[in-house]
């Protein structure tokens, strides 16, 4: 747990802000946040996890922010590579296909992972979030306020005056 949080529920509430950043930033309307729970004890092996998913139907996303073994908080680059997938599939909606003789469902085809890609390009560029990026362990503590301020002010005016 980062020093600068004292409990889950602040690092958790903090996540939180991060997605509706990202959301406002990334112009898509209309999701909501989840912690993902259910994920009490260290898995087994890191590979082949789920770090998220989403409903398409009531537009909640699921992020888990943990990491698998220890269950301490993740960096917030890679949770928010997690919420820029996640999103990605609201923009780039799964379709069916017919393929070697059946339907398939295609949610992780080409076009989704260059949205990714995109999603991930606009988060770096963006003021506050981009510090999240490529930062050393370190020094993500001392940006978390900063982040939070700045986040906090730019949500309070940047809401109202949009369509
Ligand atoms: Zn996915």
């Amino acid at each position: 747990m980062s020093l600068l949080f004292r409990t889950h529920e602040e690092f958790e509430i903090f996540c939180g802000q991060l997605f509706h950043l990202a959301c406002d930033r990334l112009k898509i309307r209309g999701l909501s946040f989840k912690i993902m729970t259910g994920r009490q004890k260290p898995v087994k092996s890191i590979n082949n996890i789920t770090l998220g998913y989403t409903s398409l139907k009531t537009g909640a996303v699921t992020i888990d922010v943990y990491t698998p073994k220890n269950r301490k908080p993740k960096s917030f680059a890679s949770i928010l590579r997690t919420i820029a997938h996640e999103i990605a599939h609201h923009q780039k909606k799964p379709y069916r296909q017919f393929y070697r003789g059946r339907w398939i469902i295609r949610k992780h085809y080409p076009a989704f992972y260059h949205r990714v890609n995109k999603n991930i390009t606009q988060l770096k560029k963006d003021v506050i979030l981009g510090q999240y990026f490529n930062t050393p362990n370190k020094k993500r503590e001392l940006l978390t306020t900063d982040a939070s301020a700045g986040f906090l002010d730019s949500s309070s005016d940047k809401r109202l005056g949009k369509d």
